[in-house]
C-alpha cells in the first residue's frame, strides 16, 4: 500500500473516540519537531498585530479542539494526506505576549527549523501577519512564491500606527522583500467600507490581481478559478487564508467582519482546484474564539486548514515522486 505514514497515524476513531484524548489538529500524532514530516501542523498563537479586536492567540487552542470533527479522507478528492504524506502537528510557535517584536523574530526562528527539516507547514493563526515571518522563513527572493490570498482585506498598506509589521501590510512586506510576486498574487473576496478611495492603489500599481467579491459575483466561481490557476501557473503556490474572506455567518469570530464575503462552499472548491498546482504550504489566520465561544469560525477554519493540507500533501506525493 502506498502509505507513508506508517507509524504516525490520526488516532483510529474507532478505538479513541474522537471526544477522548487532549487535542491535536485534525487528531494528528503530536511531534517534538519537524523532523521526519513531510507537512508541519503549526500553531501560531501571535495577535500582537491587530490593531481593533484581537483574541486570534486563542485561534490554535480552539482550532486544535474544534478539528476533532475532521476526518481523514477528503470526501470530494478522495484524497488521505495522512496516508500520502508523514503529517504531524508539532505545536505552537514561540512567543513572548508583550513583545511583538521578539515574537515575530521567534516565529521566523521556527519555521526555519521546520523548513531546513524539509516540512512543508500548514499553520493556524494567529492574526494576519503569521504569513510574514512564515515566508521569511520558507521563501526566498531567487525562488518567490505565488500566492492565492482569501480576504475581505487587501492588507497591503505601508504602515498602520506607525507599524511596519501587523496585520494590514504583510503583504506589502512580501511583495517588497521580493518573497511573493505582486504579478503572482491573487486576492480573492475583497470588499467592505475603504479609510480612502485609493486603498487598493499600490497594489493594484504593483500588479497585483485583486477579484473583489463585486467581481467574483459577475464572473462566477468557475470563470474566477480559471484566472486563478493561470496568475499561479506552475510557480510554488502558498495559500493564505484569512477567515474575514468568508461572509460573516461564516466567521462571527473574527476581528474584522464584513458583510457580503464568500461562502464556505465556494472557499472549499477554489481551494480544490489548486491541487494539482505545486503548493508548498499554507495558513489559515484570524480566528478569535473570545468572539465566538461557541466555535462555530474554528470548525470552519478546520475544514479550510484540511483542504490546505489536502491540496499540500498532493503536491508534496509529487515532489517526492520527482525526486525518487
Ligand atoms: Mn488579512
Ligand atoms: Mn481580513
Amino acid at each position: 500500500m502506498n502509505d507513508a505514514n506508517a507509524g504516525q497515524k490520526p488516532l483510529d476513531s474507532w478505538v479513541t473516540p474522537r471526544f477522548a484524548q487532549p487535542a491535536s489538529f485534525m487528531r494528528a500524532p503530536f511531534a517534538p519537531d519537524a523532523a521526519g514530516l513531510d507537512i508541519a501542523l503549526v500553531g501560531v498563537p501571535f495577535d500582537m498585530g491587530s490593531s481593533n479586536r484581537a483574541g486570534a492567540r486563542h485561534g490554535p487552542a480552539q482550532v486544535r479542539e474544534m478539528s476533532r470533527l475532521i476526518r481523514q479522507v477528503n470526501g470530494s478528492t478522495g484524497v488521505a494526506p495522512f496516508k500520502i504524506c508523514r503529517v504531524a502537528d508539532i505545536g505552537d510557535a514561540p512567543v513572548n505576549p508583550l513583545d511583538a517584536k521578539g515574537s515575530l523574530a521567534a516565529i521566523e526562528a521556527f519555521f526555519r527549523d521546520v523548513h531546513k527539516k524539509g516540512a512543508a507547514p500548514v499553520s493556524i493563526g494567529g492574526d494576519h501577519t503569521v504569513p510574514l515571518p512564515v515566508l521569511r522563513a520558507i521563501g526566498s527572493k531567487s525562488r518567490p512564491f505565488a500566492c492565492v490570498h482569501f480576504d475581505a482585506h487587501s492588507d497591503t498598506w505601508d504602515t498602520l500606527y506607525d507599524s511596519k509589521d501587523n496585520n494590514a501590510t504583510p503583504f506589502r512586506r512580501l511583495i517588497e522583500e521580493g518573497l511573493i510576486r505582486a504579478d503572482r498574487l491573487v486576492q480573492v473576496g475583497i470588499r467592505g467600507t475603504l479609510f480612502a478611495q485609493d486603498d487598493l492603489a499600490w497594489a493594484l500599481d504593483q500588479g497585483v490581481r485583486i477579484i473583489t467579491m463585486d467581481e467574483y459575483e459577475s464572473m462566477g466561481r468557475q470563470r474566477a478559478i480559471e484566472e486563478i490557476r493561470a496568475i499561479v501557473g506552475d510557480m510554488p503556490l502558498y495559500i493564505t487564508f484569512d477567515v474575514d474572506g468568508l461572509d460573516p455567518v461564516h466567521c462571527p469570530g473574527t476581528g474584522a467582519p464584513e458583510p457580503g464575503g464568500l461562502s464556505m462552499r465556494d472557499s472549499q472548491v477554489i481551494i480544490r482546484s489548486l491541487r494539482d498546482l505545486d503548493v508548498v504550504g499554507g495558513d489559515v489566520c484570524e480566528v478569535s474564539p473570545p468572539l465566538d465561544p461557541a466555535g462555530h469560525t474554528a470548525v470552519n477554519a478546520a475544514n479550510l486548514a484540511f483542504e490546505i493540507l489536502c491540496a499540500t500533501a498532493e503536491a508534496t506525493q509529487r515532489r517526492k515522486a520527482r525526486r525518487a
